[in-house]
């Protein structure tokens, strides 16, 4: 997607560690238009997947899930990262190490909002090492029902989780991947 390559340049932060900052469009500050035209491309990439929800993990998914399950009519859930007393009852519950902050949350969702007859898309802001959609699949793999694929709005390709579930079979979409990042500039995968 050219637009998020650019905007990734004309807005982004590049971190020490590996971590691009884009913080005033597209998590903290969010760019509803260009949110708006995020949802509308999740949905051109699948819109015949058959996918029946949208699965995210809290918090900086959700406003991509969002705007995905309004452009393709669906329901959104998000994975919870601590079990708290809001989330009672049965879960199904993954260990995701956070590539921000370096712990390991256990994640949850409750029982009652997947089922095995669910497709189930799965989005998040970032692609980095993995563990985040790994986490997410394996919900879904407890629920029995099937992954029909994932989009991260920005992957960073050196960090090699995307091709890692690639090579499992999984269908990844990401709307820029970004191949190199350093202080001389970001280059971008060609898709
Ligand atoms: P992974 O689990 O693939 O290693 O990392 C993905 C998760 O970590 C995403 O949910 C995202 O919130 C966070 N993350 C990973 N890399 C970055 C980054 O460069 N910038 C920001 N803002 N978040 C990141």
């Amino acid at each position: 997607m050219k637009r998020m390559e650019e905007m990734i340049l004309k807005e982004g932060k590049i971190l020490p560690g590996g971590v691009l900052k884009v913080g005033s469009f597209l998590n903290q500050q969010v760019d509803i238009h260009f949110m708006k035209e995020i949802g509308d491309e999740v949905a051109r990439l699948y819109k015949d997947s058959g996918a029946t929800k949208i699965l995210t993990i809290e918090s900086s998914g959700i406003p991509i899930a969002i705007s995905a399950g309004f452009a393709m009519g669906l329901p959104v859930v998000y994975a919870k990262k601590n079990k708290s007393s809001n989330v009672s009852g049965d879960v199904y519950s993954t260990p995701v190490k956070s590539f921000t902050h370096g712990n390991t949350n256990n994640v949850v969702v409750t029982k009652e909002y997947l089922s095995a007859d669910d497709k189930i898309l799965i989005v998040d802001d970032f692609l980095a090492h993995g563990s985040a959609l790994t986490g997410l699949i394996d919900i879904v793999n407890q629920a029995g029902a099937e992954v029909v694929g994932c989009v991260a709005a920005i992957e960073k390709g050196f960090q090699m989780g995307g091709d890692r579930l690639r090579a499992e079979g999984y269908r990844i979409e990401s709307l820029a991947i970004v191949d190199e990042m350093t202080d001389d500039g970001i280059t971008f995968r060609e898709q």
